[in-house]
């Protein structure tokens, strides 16, 4: 049977996925005898052509030349898995898809004319099918090894699809909404990090995205009870995942 490949891709991203992949060097070692890295650039300039058994892509969609590569790049993957918050809502330069694309590049720029890019950031999902989305700003670890076995396993990965809340409980944390008044959105952000900002007596501010079916609206009183005002509320909500479109489902 021949070594199963694995690829890593990067679009628009600031490579903090990446870093997560390269976190897993003990991991990938050991898996090293069972799979082939063919193309990933953070780690090594030798790169082999496709097609690849895994693909995991970081980053969105927001040039014309992105939006060609990543349908080449599905044509070339078996299984696909978008990771992180830029590959699967948009990212931070989502907040683009909000304002003047044109307005942006004539401020930061002094040649904005050489600049070639779409009016909008999009999730890796809205141009080609994805197999698998894993969540995060950036990805969880433990949650990326995972699912790389899974898949090179030939099973589904087996991931929570709950709020960051059953994590914070789980792990018999304070909840510091309710002890210290903090504004927290882990009832309705996706679960995955293991309660990371609670842990550390912080609010959670929604880098796993929205959880299924989240309940903003019971939320929203809350958040503004520990002492958010309205324009707070808006902003906390339009950080790393603010086109996913579920924060409002
Ligand atoms: S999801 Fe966050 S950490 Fe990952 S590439 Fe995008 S900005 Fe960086
Ligand atoms: S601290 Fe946040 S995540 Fe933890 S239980 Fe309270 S509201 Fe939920
Ligand atoms: S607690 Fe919230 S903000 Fe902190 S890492 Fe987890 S999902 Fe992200």
């Amino acid at each position: 049977m021949n070594t199963p490949t694995l690829a890593v891709f990067k679009l628009a991203s600031c490579d903090g996925c990446q870093l997560t992949v390269l976190d897993c060097e003990d991991e990938l070692l050991t898996l090293a005898g069972r799979v082939r890295i063919t193309h990933f650039l953070e780690a090594s300039s030798a790169v082999r052509p496709g097609p690849y058994d895994v693909t995991l892509v970081e980053g969105s969609i927001t040039t014309p030349a992105d939006a060609e590569r990543i349908r080449q790049i599905r044509a070339e993957s078996r299984v696909l898995v978008a990771i992180g918050a830029c590959a699967t809502a948009g990212g931070i330069q989502a907040l683009r898809n909000f304002g003047d694309v044109a307005e942006f590049a004539s401020v930061v720029y002094a040649r904005p004319d050489y600049i070639e890019t779409l009016a909008t950031s999009t999730a890796i999902a809205d141009h080609v099918p994805v197999d698998f989305e894993l969540r995060g700003c950036p990805i969880d670890r433990r949650q990326l090894l995972e699912v790389l076995t899974a898949f090179l396993a030939g099973r589904k990965p087996d991931l929570p699809d709950t709020s960051v809340c059953t994590e914070c409980k789980r792990r018999g944390l304070t909840c510091v909404m309710v002890a210290d008044g903090t504004p927290c959105l882990g009832p309705v952000t996706h679960a995955g990090c293991g309660a990371l900002c609670p842990a550390y007596k912080r609010g959670c501010f929604g880098c796993f995205g929205p959880m299924t079916k989240p309940n903003v609206a019971a939320l929203i009183p809350r958040l503004q009870e520990c002492g958010m005002s309205e324009g707070d509320v808006e902003r906390v909500f339009l950080t790393f995942n603010a086109a996913s479109g579920g924060w409002s489902s």
